[in-house]
C-alpha cells in the first residue's frame, strides 16, 4: 500500500532539516515498509521545496551507475537525485565541513545542456545532441542518516545522498572526445587513491544520462536546457576529512580540486 502524502511529505521534512543543521536522523524508511516509487516521491517534495525556498534547482545526478555499484546495491538499473544551486563549489574552493555528516567525495563528468531532454525513448546519441559540453567534475555525496548499513530506498528518499559538486573549467566536446576512454586519478593531499574511467559509467556517460530522460519520464519530468547532470562516478566514492586537498586529473580535461575545512570558505 502506498505510503500517504502527509507521511511522505514529513519524511522530506525531516530529511531536509537533517540537512539543513548537518545532523543525521534515523532511517525514517526503508525497503521494509516502502518502495522506490515512495522513495522518489519524497525526492519530489524535496524538490520542489527546494525549487520554491532555496536558490533553485542546478540539474540532477545519476549514481549507482556501476555494475558492482548495482550488484552491491541489490538494483538492474541506476538512482538518481537533483542538484541545486546552492551545492555548487568554485573549483579550487573551500567545502565547510561543519555543514555536513559523513562526506565522501567521486570523479565524473558532467554534461551541461543546450536544449531540453526528454522522452522514454531517449538515448546516448539524443544525450549528445543536446549537449552543450561536458566538464570534469567532483561530486561530494553525505547521508544524512545516522551510521548503518546501506538501504536503497532510505538513500533514494535522502535524495541520493547529494551535497556538493565542483565543476571543473575545461569544456569538452562529447562530439569530438570518446567519453568512455576519458580517464581519471585522484589525488588525495599529493597521493593517488583512485583512478578509473568514463566506461565505468554504464559503459558510457552519455547512456547514463539518456537512462536519467528515461527514467524522469516516467514521472513526466524532463531535464531542461542549460541543466547540470552530474554522470556517475568513475571510481568508488572515498571519505573526506579535515585539511583534506582532492585534485582530480582528468585526461583530457585538466584537473578539477577541493580542499575540506572545518573553519569555512574564509579560514
Ligand atoms: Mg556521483
Amino acid at each position: 500500500m502506498p505510503i500517504a502524502a502527509l507521511r511522505l511529505e514529513e519524511i522530506a521534512r525531516a530529511l531536509d532539516d537533517a540537512r539543513r543543521k548537518g545532523s543525521p536522523i534515523a532511517r525514517p524508511i526503508t525497503v521494509a515498509d516502502a518502495d522506490l516509487d515512495d522513495a522518489y516521491a519524497i525526492q519530489r517534495v524535496l524538490m520542489r521545496s527546494a525549487h520554491e525556498h532555496g536558490g533553485g534547482l542546478r540539474g540532477f545526478k545519476i549514481g549507482t551507475t556501476s555494475a558492482a555499484a548495482m550488484a552491491r546495491v541489490g538494483v538492474a538499473e541506476p538512482l538518481y537525485g537533483f542538484i541545486e544551486r546552492a551545492d555548487a563549489i568554485v573549483d579550487g574552493g573551500v567545502i565547510d565541513l561543519r555543514a555536513l555528516i559523513a562526506p565522501r567525495i567521486e570523479m565524473e563528468v558532467a554534461f551541461v545542456t543546450a536544449a531540453d531532454l526528454e522522452g522514454d525513448d531517449c538515448d546516448a546519441e539524443a544525450v549528445l545532441a543536446a549537449t552543450a559540453y561536458v566538464v570534469p567534475a567532483l561530486e561530494i555525496i553525505d547521508s544524512r542518516y545516522t551510521p548503518g548499513p546501506f538501504d536503497v530506498v532510505a538513500a533514494v528518499a535522502d535524495n541520493m545522498s547529494t551535497a556538493r559538486h565542483v565543476l571543473g573549467t575545461a569544456r569538452l566536446d562529447p562530439r569530438a572526445v570518446a567519453l568512455p576512454t576519458i580517464t581519471a586519478t585522484l589525488c588525495k593531499n599529493g597521493v593517488e587513491i583512485a583512478r578509473g574511467a568514463g566506461s565505468a559509467v554504464l559503459g558510457d556517460p552519455a547512456r547514463s544520462v539518456a537512462w536519467l530522460v528515461r527514467a524522469l519520464a516516467r514521472d513526466e519530468v524532463h531535464v531542461p536546457a542549460g541543466s547540470v547532470v552530474l554522470s556517475g562516478g568513475f571510481a568508488d566514492a572515498l571519505p573526506a576529512a579535515p585539511d583534506d586537498t582532492f585534485v582530480a586529473r582528468f585526461t583530457p580535461g585538466g584537473a578539477v580540486t577541493c580542499t575540506f575545512s572545518t573553519h569555512g570558505p574564509h579560514a
